[in-house]
Parts: structure tokens; sequence; C-alpha cells
């Protein structure tokens, strides 16, 4: 153990010997460290509740004041069921005894009065446990099995100093305010609706925008780089991933195959509108037949009146990967090397099927949309393609006040035959990888194991303001895929020579990336970024023709304008305008209205005073052109 989870363990073991001063009949389980502190299970029939906790802290600071060393006795297995017998503590010790292998040593660790089966290591004496708080209850099943016994888990964490607790606490208060799925509501920013289902993203009109900006801002960029945009469909034949090697690869994550029917098959092949898709489908599902035409009247058509089309009874699927649709786009024209590199991008949306425990909010969903893009070029390009890559990301992060990221470099485990290709190409598009994350400036870890099953990658973690580190998306170099599609170039000597692929979505996901970002920003977006960009309130019914002027103004120059018309009072409006976060409040009166003036407010810098109108959306422009994050005033 680290020092710092043998302090940490070492208050799960104070924290039992609180609890059974407390509560003696507590039948106890385990304690382990966690990453950011510790917990203990135990099962007791009383409920705990958040005084319980505050009890329990105040006893845990009684033992680490009484100064007990920990103190380690080996036993055999006979001693060690007779100490766990007379502490009434067979229910769930004597199963982790059982786990302990034969021939291993097993040992007890005492403080006071308190003894617990444990392998170690713990701190020399519990007052060393100066800063520790317990922090929340949650229920666990014994051993993780649903099947077990529910157990209550008491949540606590531990630092070496005062000041450390504090500040992890300080930083849990304040990323608790910025929770995305908190301030998606709040700003309307995304919906999730149980019946579309769970982890599948509704942009809402507010979410849209941040979006669309965000596409609009990354597509910009890539078309500086001479990317080409691609679109291409949301499903694909499952034989297509069969040759890329996604399928069976990614078959526990995938949806199951949508169309294995014909018949469903020919209804999207004619691209028939929602509502005849809809009356059709009842050809496919009795069940849905019987809802549909209660719901239309419409007659239904069954199976044996649609034509079965041999060309479509393979089955389909959603695409979990937008590459095999890139390839045969690549594919589908004869390439020589000048035409190389070949970059095809995409928001592409793709789909996997994620267990209902694991969905989050925005950043674990099942479907979502990529900033994908495909690179084929040539052996000698590799190297400049990924530096490319890891350019543009620094651009975007950079835009977006991220500039504190680091990479990680995914190499292959040496040790393991699950990987395709050869070897040899292998070590190239590993130098590669490491070469380019060599030039980027920024820190950079080389991780064995960690490269994905056809290539090596690059991995972007970037710091948020308040210090959380979020994995974002790769860039995947893959001498795989364009052998099993056989995608090749004619080379300067006139022979077909293959192309090698470079897979990057650098920011994972608009889902995912979103979500980032409005905890990064706390829903205070730049105003490029927010939804609604300037709020006017006028202070009296008098001065609305000119507020309506104005707004029309705003909106003709593409401005996120509304105005707040209702009739409370200013203070009221104010408010409304900082709840809703909009970055410019603008207030007018008649002295405004009579000077063609407005009086700012800035989200970010506080009363600006009154300025023209038109000196107000000049710089507005400016600020919203150059993407400029928001300056916090000056002290
Ligand atoms: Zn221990
Ligand atoms: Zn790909």
């Amino acid at each position: 153990m680290t020092p710092l989870e043998e302090l940490r363990h070492s208050a799960s073991h104070i924290l039992a010997t609180a609890i059974l001063r407390i509560f003696p009949d507590a039948k106890l389980d385990i304690g382990p460290p966690t990453d950011t502190g510790f917990y203990y299970d135990i099962d007791l029939d009383h409920k705990l509740t958040a005084d319980d906790l505050v009890k329990i802290e105040a006893e845990m600071k009684k033992v680490a004041d009484e100064n007990q060393p920990f103190l380690r006795k080996e036993v055999s297995r006979e001693e060690a069921i007779e100490i766990i017998q007379s502490r009434g503590q067979e229910r769930y010790k004597l199963g982790r005894l059982a786990d302990i292998p034969e021939g291993e040593k097993i040992s007890f660790y005492q403080n006071g009065e308190f003894m617990d089966l444990c392998a170690g290591t713990h701190v020399r004496y519990s007052s060393k446990l100066k800063a520790f708080k317990l922090l929340s209850i949650a229920g666990a099943y014994h051993r993780g099995d649903e099947k077990n016994k529910q157990l209550q888990r008491i949540y606590g964490t531990a630092f070496p100093t005062k000041e450390e607790l504090a500040q992890y606490l300080e930083r849990q208060e304040q990323a608790k305010a910025r929770d995305h799925r908190k301030l998606g509501k709040e700003l309307k920013l995304f919906h999730i609706d149980e019946d579309v289902g769970q982890g599948l993203i509704l942009w809402t009109p507010n979410g849209s925008i941040i979006r669309q900006e965000l596409q609009d801002f990354i597509g910009g960029e890539l078309r500086k780089q001479g990317y080409s945009q691609v679109f291409t469909p949301h499903i694909g034949k499952l034989e297509l991933y069969k040759t890329s090697g996604h399928f069976p690869y990614y078959k526990e994550s995938q949806f199951s195959p949508v169309i294995e029917n014909e018949s469903l098959a020919k209804v999207l092949k004619e691209n028939c509108s929602c509502a005849e898709v809809f009356a059709r489908l009842d050809a496919v599902s009795s069940h849905l037949a019987s809802q549909v035409n209660a719901r239309t009247g419409k007659e239904t058509i069954t199976a044996d009146r649609v034509k079965p089309d041999d060309q479509l009874l393979d089955g389909f699927m959603l695409k979990p990967m937008n590459c095999p649709h890139h390839i045969k786009i690549f594919a589908s024209q004869p390439h020589s090397y000048r035409d190389l590199p070949v970059r095809l991008a995409e928001f592409g949306t793709v789909y996997r099927w994620e267990q209902s425990g694991e969905l989050n909010g925005m950043t674990r969903v099942r479907g979502f949309t990529q900033d994908d893009a495909h690179l084929f070029c040539t052996e000698e390009q590799v190297a400049a393609e990924v530096l490319g890559c890891l350019s543009l990301v620094k651009i975007v992060l950079a835009t977006l006040g991220m500039a504190d990221y680091r990479v990680r470099v995914g190499l292959r485990d040496p040790d393991s035959n699950k990987y395709t290709g050869e070897a040899a190409n292998w070590d190239k598009a590993e130098a590669a990888c490491r070469a380019a994350a060599q030039t980027l400036g920024v820190p950079f870890t080389e991780e064995p194991g960690e490269a994905a099953f056809y290539g090596p990658k690059i991995d972007f973690v970037v710091k948020d303001v308040i210090g959380r580190e979020w994995q974002l998306g790769t860039v995947q170099v893959d001498y795989n895929l364009p052998v099993r599609f056989d995608l090749s170039y004619i080379g300067a000597d006139n022979q077909p020579h293959r192309p090698v692929m470079i897979h990057r979505a650098p920011f994972g996901s608009m889902e995912r990336f979103c979500g980032v970002l409005i905890e990064h920003f706390g829903g205070d977006f730049p105003a490029w970024l927010a939804p609604e960009q300037v709020r006017l309130v006028p202070i009296s019914d008098k001065v609305n023709d000119y507020s309506r002027a104005l707004l029309a103004k705003l909106r003709a120059e593409n401005i996120r304008a509304t105005l707040d018309e209702h009739s409370d009072k200013l203070g009221a409006k104010i408010r409304r305008a900082e709840l809703d976060k909009v970055p410019y409040t603008l207030v007018i009166g008649q002295k405004e209205a009579e000077a063609n003036s407005v009086s700012v407010r800035s989200r970010a810098r506080g009363d600006e005073g009154v300025i023209t109108a038109d000196a107000y959306l000049a710089k507005l422009k400016s600020e919203i052109a150059t993407r400029a994050l928001p300056e916090k005033k000056k002290e």
C-alpha cells in the first residue's frame, strides 16, 4: 500500500472500532482504501442516518486521540476462527478467512479493543489520523452479488493534513455545483426520457446550440487541415463488421442486429417517410402491428405481402464504429500516392450497449456522435498525420481554456497475443505515436497493454478548472483494417501498396465532450457557445419600442438575444438572467433609449456601465468571432 492508502485503510479500522462502540451488534465485512478515501461494509439492523455518521465520526476522533498502536498478530487458521468467534463476527469474517489460500500467512491487527482480520499495512498509531471525514452511506451487496444480503457501506476520506482534506471537500462541493446532470436540467441543455430509453441523449434547443457551435468550430479547423466532410448511414450489414473485425470483438457491447427481417429491411431500403415506416413496421411484429393499427387505423401489411430481397437477408446492425463506412468511401475510387493522405471526417453517430448501471448523464451513453475521422496515408506520412491530429487537439483545447492536459501512449502488452497485424508494423506504429507525443510539449506516459487490438493509440486526458481529469478521445494508428478490407493505392513505382489508416476522435463524442464542457465552465459558457448570449431587460413599458428594435438589430447580426418583457421588477429580471447564466444582460431605461445606448452587465465582469448600442454590438461580435473566453474582472 502507498502511504496514503495505508492512512485511509487505517481510518477504516478506526471507523470499525467506533461503530462497534456505538453498535456492538454490527457485523463487519470489509474495509479497504479507495482512490479517494475508504469505506467499511457493515451489516446492521438499524438503518444508519446522517446523524449516526456525525456520532460515529466523533467517536473516531476519540479513537484517534487515544493514540492506539496498530499491532500485528500472526495466527494459525484454528486460532483465527477462535478469535473471530469470540468477537461474534462469524457472519462475514469466516468467509473472508476462507478466502485466504492454505499456506499463506493469516494475520490480525489490533488497535485498542478492536481486532480485525487483515493482511495490512497500517499506520503505527491511531493518532496519525488527523484529517478524516465520513461522507455518505450507500447500500452494497456482500461480495457485490445481488443474491447476497445488502449491507450498509459507510464512505469516508482521509488526508495527511487538515488543509488537504479541506481542499478535497471544497473541490467536491464545486464538483456538485458543476454536475452536468444538474446544470443540464437547470439550463435546459439536454433531456433523457425513459420512454425513449436510458443512455439516449435528447438534445434540447439550448444544448443543440452548444453542440452546433462546437461542431462548426471543429469542422472549420478540419477544413483548414485538409479534411473532407462525409455523411454515412446509422446502420450497416453485419457482414461488414465481420470483415472489419468489430464483430464479434464488440459483441458484448453491441445492440443485437436490428433488422433480420426482410420486410423491415425493405421498408428501410425504400426510404419511406416515418409515417410509412410505422405503418409498415407491423409486417415485422404482430405486437407492434396491433399497436400501430390501434393508433393509425391502417390495414396491416403482413410479411408475405412484402417480397423478400436476397440482398438484404444478412441482417443489419446499428453501427458501433464509423470506420467501415469510411473505408468503403475510400475504396470506392482508385487512389494514387499523389492523392494521399485522404482524410474523411464525419460527426458520426454510433451505438454501443452499455450496462444500465454504467450509464451516467451525457458522459456514459448508448448512442453518441463521435468527432470522427479516418486518414488513409502512406507509411512515410504516418508520423506527420499523427502530429496533425495532435495540433488540432491543441487548438481546440486552448480555445476552450483547457490548456492543462496530458497524453497517454497505449502500446502492446508484450506478453499477449490478442493483437492482429504483423509485429514489424506494430513497431513502426508505436514509434510514430511515441515520436508525435514527444513533440507535443505536454506530459506523456507510455502504457504497455493499453493499445487497441488493431493498433497503438494516443489518449487525451484533460484537467478541468477544478483539477479533475477527464479522458477524452484518441488517435489510433491501424495497420490491420487496410489488410482486412484489402485497401490499396498505386505508388510512384506504379505498383499497388497498402495504405496505413489512422482513426481519430480527439474529443471522443459530442455527448461526452459537452458533458465535460458543462462541468468545466460550470454552465458559464463563453459568449460564442452560450445558448442565449444577450438578454434585454427594459425597466418600464415606455422603452418597449426601443428594446424591440434593439432585439431585432441584434438578431439581424446573428446574436442569440431575448427580450424579458415580464412585468416584474428589474431586480427579479436581473436575477433570472443570472440564474440562466446569460453572459450579457442589457438594462434599458428611458435614458438609454434616448441616447441609443445600453447599460451592460457582464456575468464575468459585473457592471460595465453605459455604452452606445453600436459600440456594444461591435465589441460583442468581436468577442464571439474570436471565440474569446470570459475574462474575469481585473482586481
Ligand atoms: Zn487492515
Ligand atoms: Zn475508426
